[in-house]
């Protein structure tokens, strides 16, 4: 395992004192009530050079009471500028951190710093968004008898809890908690153990710039532990989770025993659907970025190239090419890709590759391995298999890594069959010239993202984005992302 609890190992002695985190509850630092820690190892190298604190549900406890009083308090009485101001100035100190939050992020996850450096200036744009859309947030007036004045309010929930997952920490940090405080809420934050530290920077960030107290506490730790307590937690009035569909039913299991809202992001196996029409030279780095793009650890990855017959054997030797010459690397080196997150993360990989295999599945090509990446990190070598049947296993199940399946369709509703035929629906690719045909079948996908002629995979602040099916459901991004953040109040004044 990645982490675990042991405080008098030797790896403690290894560990900077700087790099001793703890959790951030009522505006305090704080270690966990039972003083135990998690070791915080690299995917770079499998080296532990970071602890965390490993909060209990007595720590979660404390977290949500001192958001109450936040919300009770302090944090209630600013105005919604005021608020906002306070986000944008911590969108600022983000920007301003960017290289040492990238540094951290790549050491911590194994993304290749570009992405690193991306994802912080994403949660900046995220902090500046809602900030700047705080009091800008408004109800309606309705026609009512004319004798009554009817008013409806957008209100935040009160305390909200946020269950984040390894993959893009800053990201979906930004999108979920950035929206909550702009609303109105007080929050508690719950990042995944493998990826824990941009987060507890940010948080500190956050007092810095004059975040009243309370307002956004962050408790580390295991998420059988600390995020089941969250979850369950009856003081919390609204969750927001992203990370597996299989946890994301446990969560969403757990908070309807207080009947409490809950936003889904889980994952996809989204399709880029490449008619005979298209202009690929445009297409094929997108293609294969789609699927590259953080190790392919990305819930909208482009993970299936659905091929108009024609066109197949062209297109698949086009990929082949360029996934022939991918590798990863050490994410200092900003390579094509960098390690998986963890060993469990790597060994799962690795057995799709097998089960592929297994499956008689033919690989078109295989990328590689940098030879400087170090010993003890849990690097995979890209894979790209053609032709697959849709049915196949691959084709139907997240791998959540860098393994791309292309399968041949023949007409346009063979394309839209297959596109929309996975327990999935988060994003689409269509690739076309003719415009009639690319809004037809654009709005045939059942995904809650559709890109044509281009492939946003994680990107978009100001789009609206979740899923259908086993992607989830409620929506994060965009102006929609801070609505699913608030609910209304109705006032009927009788006047007459
Ligand atoms: P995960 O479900 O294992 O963990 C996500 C978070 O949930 C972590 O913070 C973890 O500690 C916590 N957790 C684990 N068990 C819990 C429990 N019983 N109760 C409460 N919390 C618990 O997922 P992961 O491995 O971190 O992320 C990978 C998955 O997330 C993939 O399936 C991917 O597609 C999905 N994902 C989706 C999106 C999206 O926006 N749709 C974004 C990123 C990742």
């Amino acid at each position: 395992m990645r982490r675990k609890a042991d405080v008098n190992d030797q790896a403690q002695a290894s560990v900077a004192p700087d790099m001793v985190h703890r959790n951030l509850i009522g505006g305090r630092q704080v270690p966990a009530s039972n003083g135990e820690t998690l070791d915080v190892l690299s995917p770079v190298d499998g080296k532990v050079f970071a602890r965390i604190a490993a909060g209990t549900a007595q720590d979660v406890d404390a977290a949500v009471k001192a958001a109450r009083s936040a919300f009770e308090g302090e944090w209630s009485r600013l105005t919604a500028t005021e608020r906002g101001r306070l986000l944008v100035k911590l969108a600022l100190a983000v920007e301003a951190q960017a290289d040492a939050l990238a540094a951290l992020e790549s050491r911590d996850n194994g993304k290749p710093l570009r992405q690193a450096r991306a994802d912080a200036i994403a949660l900046a744009r995220y902090l500046e968004f809602y900030g700047s859309a705080a009091d800008k947030l408004h109800g309606d007036v309705i026609p009512y008898l004319n004798t009554h004045f009817i008013g409806v309010e957008r209100v935040p929930h009160g305390v909200t809890g946020h269950i984040v997952p390894w993959n893009y920490p800053m990201q979906i940090f930004g999108r979920s908690v950035g929206a909550a405080l702009a609303a109105g809420n007080a929050t508690v934050v719950k990042p995944a153990e493998d990826a824990s530290l941009t987060i507890l920077r940010v948080a500190a960030l956050a007092r810095e710039v004059g975040l009243p107290d309370g307002a956004l506490n962050v408790v580390t730790g295991l998420g059988r532990v600390a995020g089941a307590a969250l979850a369950a937690h009856p003081g919390i009035d609204f969750l927001s989770f992203t990370g597996s569909p299989e946890t994301g039913t446990a969560v969403q299991t757990a908070a309807a025993q207080n009947h409490v809202g809950v936003t889904l992001e889980l994952g996809g196996k989204s399709a880029q659907v490449v008619f005979d029409d298209a202009d690929l030279e445009r297409a094929l780095p997108v293609l294969v970025n789609a699927i590259i793009q953080n190790g392919g650890q990305t819930c909208s990855a482009g993970s299936r190239l659905l091929i108009q017959r024609g066109i197949f054997d062209k297109v698949v030797s086009a990929v082949a090419e360029r996934f022939a010459v991918l590798r990863a690397g050490r994410p200092e080196a900003d390579p094509d890709l960098g390690p998986m997150i963890n060993q469990a993360q790597q060994r799962r990989v690795q057995s799709y590759l097998e089960r592929g295999k297994g499956e008689g599945l033919s690989l078109a090509a295989s990328g590689g391995i940098a030879a400087d990446a170090p010993e003890g990190g849990f690097y995979v070598a890209p894979a790209f298999f053609a032709p697959v049947p849709h049915e196949s296993l691959l084709s139907q199940e997240e791998v959540f890594g860098p393994v791309l399946v292309a399968t041949p369709f023949g007409d346009e509703a063979e394309a839209i069959r297959l596109a929309n035929g996975t327990a999935y629906g988060l994003v689409a690719g269509v690739w076309t010239r003719d415009a009639m045909r690319s809004t037809r079948v654009g709005r045939a996908m059942r995904a809650g993202q559709v890109f044509v002629n281009c492939y946003g995979a994680g990107g978009g602040i100001e789009l609206p984005f979740g899923g259908f099916g086993r992607s989830g459901h409620g929506r994060e991004k965009g102006f929609e992302g801070l609505v699913e953040f608030t609910t209304t109040r109705t006032l009927v004044i009788a006047h007459g």
